[in-house]
């Protein structure tokens, strides 16, 4: 992968010394963005000579060329939209300048074209992890409480701050107990077709390979969503005195043996000792690079996300690839605009109709709620200088890398063991539900890539954050794990900062703490439920 063509030069304040650096991401592009804390005046002299006519802030574009009304503005080679006026080259591109383009169409794409760039295997790599009886691999070892339904929460909250406080330290190898919350189990259209995401999703992290194959249940007892509903026979390890047709292991807060409160708290702790007995027993063991499955999204995007983070993103997703690892990347409505480019990219048509299966289908979960895929982006994607949804997308998709997609899982479905390499797990762009979804998959470690800057973090699975530019690493020294914006601003390459993050992850896989682990960083588990509520 080429580093930005970068060019700098000082512009013509003498008060305000400093060299004018702008980042253009390819030779056909008519506009690049601007590099500089704080942005840069009117007056500002570029390398080509150019000369800013008007101020123009950090992140944000500026024209290299005059454009009549009509004409193409392009960024990473692609057409973003059109001029909506007559521009003059060295002004201020933002988006109410910007005609955005119509949607690709699903008709003639092109399929499975692209060439597998045949990478060579990285062997030799390896991390610390749990190994599970089902062979997958955990990079924590959690109890994870699995509930039915909502109404259990308050319960399960208070059972878990109990077993920390009064259990815990009994048992040094378990790294946490967690209670998996969520809105979902009652009042809500079971029957309905599309209430297979929630239910699966829920079902499948339960099973998350950083749970060691622990599963115990806190059901209310009246919910819609039953624990043999749940958690049909056959689709959970069974546990040692269980049968698979027992059902999972669960305490139904309604049962008759419960007399007050106590008693509920009780129970769920004393059906929790055996779990963290059997955790506590395992120890971390060397395990090749190969069993990592590493989910990768963006949030808070900025222009710099598709400069400098998502970039290095891609370049150690490629570096997963070739060692043999798994790798998602997601959000539909941040990949919608380059349809063309992923059924291109596809190993073969049946993996290219499933992309446009799950992009089309959620063009119509979009039309039903009278929207489209510009409802994506943010007032601070566009404060951060990114236009529209076409710039946007263009600059997430860099973070999948270079290899061909492999397959292709519908929202809340779980990896199979031989699903590896590049995977496009299609979920929603939502940081929560996409990262909730990713849990679902199989994910063990996260990638999390920010250009505004987010506190995200996962009780679930470590979360890598990775800063966009070096102005946010700083301010947000505590919170960042790696600083991507030295592509930009320090001269760092793309396949540096690429080779750093590939290294940080084999560290955080076999137990250090990100920032968002030091501080207890943890968002709700938030479900993608696109069937109707009651
Ligand atoms: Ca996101």
């Amino acid at each position: 992968m080429n580093t930005p063509l970068s060019t700098g030069n000082p512009h013509t304040n003498n008060a305000l010394p400093q060299i004018a650096r702008i980042i253009k991401m390819h030779e056909e592009d008519n506009v690049a963005i601007v590099v500089n804390d704080g942005g840069l005046p009117a007056g500002s002299v570029l390398d080509s000579g150019l000369t800013l006519i008007e101020k123009i802030p950090q992140g944000h574009k500026v024209l290299l060329k005059d454009l009549a009304q009509g004409e193409i503005i392009k960024r990473y080679n692609v057409c973003i939209g059109r001029a909506n006026k007559p521009l003059l080259a060295g002004s201020w591109v933002h988006e109410r300048l910007i005609e955005m383009p119509g949607a690709v169409g699903f008709d003639n794409l092109p399929i499975a074209q692209q060439k597998d760039p045949c990478l060579s295997p990285l062997e030799g790599y390896t991390f610390e992890g749990y190994r599970n009886k089902d062979g997958s691999v955990g990079t924590r070892n959690i109890l994870a409480i699995t509930t039915t339904v909502q109404c259990v929460a308050g319960v399960v909250d208070i059972a878990v701050q109990r077993i920390k406080s009064e259990l815990l330290c009994n048992y040094p190898h378990v790294d946490d107990v967690i209670g998996l919350e969520h809105t979902y189990g009652c009042g809500v259209a079971i029957d309905a077709p599309d209430a297979i995401i929630p239910i699966r999703t829920l079902r499948n992290i339960s099973l998350n390979p950083n749970f060691g194959g622990e599963v115990m249940v806190v059901s209310l007892g009246c919910e819609k969503l039953q624990p043999d509903r749940l958690l049909p026979p056959g689709s959970f390890p069974i546990q040692s005195g269980t049968k698979s047709e027992d059902g999972p292991q669960t305490v139904c807060l309604q049962n008759d043996s419960h007399i007050g409160f106590m008693s509920m708290i009780e129970d769920i702790v004393q059906t929790a000792v055996p779990h963290l007995e059997r955790l506590n027993a395992r120890k971390r063991e060397t395990i090749p690079a190969s069993e990592l499955i590493v989910g990768v999204q963006c949030g808070g995007s900025d222009a710099f996300s598709g400069v400098t983070a998502n970039p290095a993103v891609g370049f150690a997703a490629d570096l997963l690839v070739r060692a043999g690892a798994t790798i998602m990347f997601s959000e539909n409505t941040e990949v919608r605009d380059a349809v063309d480019q992923l059924t291109n990219r596809c190993a073969n048509q049946e993996v290219a109709s499933d992309v446009i299966r799950e992009l089309s289908w959620y063009d119509s979960y979009l039309e039903r709620g009278r929207v489209d895929r510009s409802a994506n982006t943010t007032p601070g994607n566009k404060a951060g200088g990114l236009s529209n949804i076409v710039e946007k997308a263009m600059g997430s998709i860099i973070k999948s890398g270079t290899t061909l997609i492999q397959s292709v899982l519908s929202p809340g479905e779980k990896l199979k063991k031989n699903q590896r390499g590049l995977v496009f797990a299609a979920t929603p762009a939502s940081d929560f539900i996409c990262g909730t979804l990713q849990l679902a998959a199989g994910m063990n470690l996260h990638i999390f890539t920010t250009g505004r800057g987010t506190p995200y973090g996962l009780a679930e699975c470590p979360v890598i954050k990775v800063a966009t530019r070096s102005d946010l690493a700083r301010r947000w020294h505590d919170l960042m794990d790696v600083d991507a914006g030295r592509i930009a601003s320090a001269g760092a390459s793309i396949e540096d900062v690429g080779w750093e993050l590939f290294h940080l992850m084999l560290e955080v896989a076999s137990g250090k703490k990100t920032w968002a682990e030091q501080w207890k960083l943890h968002n709700a588990l938030v479900l993608f439920n696109p069937a109707p509520v009651t």
